[in-house]
């Protein structure tokens, strides 16, 4: 109690203050056994009000609190795009038609992709939308490379991007909602299952999945749970939607206050939550996020309007996704430029 812990705003402010904490509970794995606690904080930096949580831990490291979303160890964030420097962006072709392929995800059963091709083939001309079976599926290919891939793609500790089991079971691989992946490494596996003939920048494969993926942030040593990973294939997580962006701050409030979490009704459907009916709604701009990724290379906008808006809290998803207009002057403008010269 009271020692001077060095905290760490999602803005990326770093300071350090005497925190006097709140034990939740034991905490053992990911790497760290200790105590996880929390003790409410305030960043001089972006001004956020929040609950700064971390882990006590038993040896003597360093203490180390974050001041992000209250619930998740997994500290989450939104979409995620490669860096520059992980691949040059493509640049279509716009005399041949644009095939999207969008791959279904049956355990959200309120995903309707017959709704989000509609949708695309209003939005963007000159393109042909097909949906597809799950693309991780019990047909899943059983050669031990492939397999093998899948298995470092795994994430074992949170905090530690090297950590693997002494031995790597080469398991058939199956998405499942307790297994986190690498996001990168989970991209770079599917995309080895495209067919050779689809391998080109006139296709677009969008893979919805129920899986949790996350990406290493070096700044602060830590897996970031993310909604979407944009690249050769995309994939976009119907539970990271969910559980990714951060949900209001009342949320967290009402939850310590009453030791568990409230519904989504009772924080005024702030929040999406699992097999929400918004989901489709939602997922439109998610699956434009990944198509502008295709088209232009850059699947982000800085507009909280803009369906292209990468939200990092939940409100901030519901107000660019639900709410009028659906994109920013300047996207419209790109839009219409895109349409034209097809
Ligand atoms: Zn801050
Ligand atoms: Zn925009």
């Amino acid at each position: 109690m009271g020692e001077s812990t060095n905290l760490i705003c999602e803005c990326g402010h770093e300071w350090r203050e005497e925190l006097y904490f709140d034990v939740e509970r034991r905490w053992e794995g990911m790497g760290t056994d200790g105590l996880l606690a929390n003790a409410p904080a305030t960043c001089s930096v972006c001004g956020y009000k929040g609950v700064a949580r971390g882990i006590i831990p038993d040896g003597d490291s360093q203490l180390k609190f974050y001041l992000k979303r209250e619930n998740s160890l997994y500290f989450p964030r939104g979409g995620w795009k490669p860096s520059s420097s992980m691949g040059s962006s493509i640049i279509l072709n716009p005399a041949k038609e644009l095939n999207i392929h969008l791959y279904g995800e049956p355990s959200c059963e309120t995903l309707d992709l017959g709704e989000i091709a509609y949708y695309l083939r209003r939005k963007v001309d000159n393109i042909s939308v097909d949906l597809r079976d799950p693309f991780f599926d019990e047909d899943f290919p059983s050669n031990e490379d492939f397999m093998k891939k899948m298995a470092e793609a795994k994430i074992h500790d949170f905090s530690n991007p090297d950590f693997r089991p002494s031995s790597l079971e080469l398991e058939r691989p199956f998405m499942s909602e307790e297994v986190a992946y690498d996001g990168f490494k989970l991209l770079s596996a599917s995309r080895e299952l495209l067919g050779e003939d689809e391998l080109n920048t006139q296709h677009i494969h969008l893979i919805f999945t129920n899986c949790y993926f996350g990406t290493w942030d070096e700044k602060d040593k830590r897996y970031h749970l993310r909604l979407s990973s944009y690249g050769f294939p995309s994939l976009i997580s119907t539970t990271g939607i969910v559980e990714a962006p951060a949900r209001p701050s009342e949320f967290y409030r009402m939850k310590r206050k009453r030791g568990e979490e409230p519904s989504e009704e009772q924080v005024n459907g702030k929040f999406l939550s699992h097999n929400d009916v918004r989901l489709t709604e939602a997922l439109k701009g998610i699956s434009m996020q990944a198509i502008f990724y295709h088209l232009t290379g850059e699947p982000f906008c800085v507009t909280p309007l803009c369906r292209l808006f990468n939200g990092h809290w939940q409100e901030e998803v519901l107000e660019s996704q639900m709410d009028r207009p659906e994109f920013c002057s300047a996207h419209e403008k790109i839009l219409e430029n895109l349409n034209k010269k097809q």
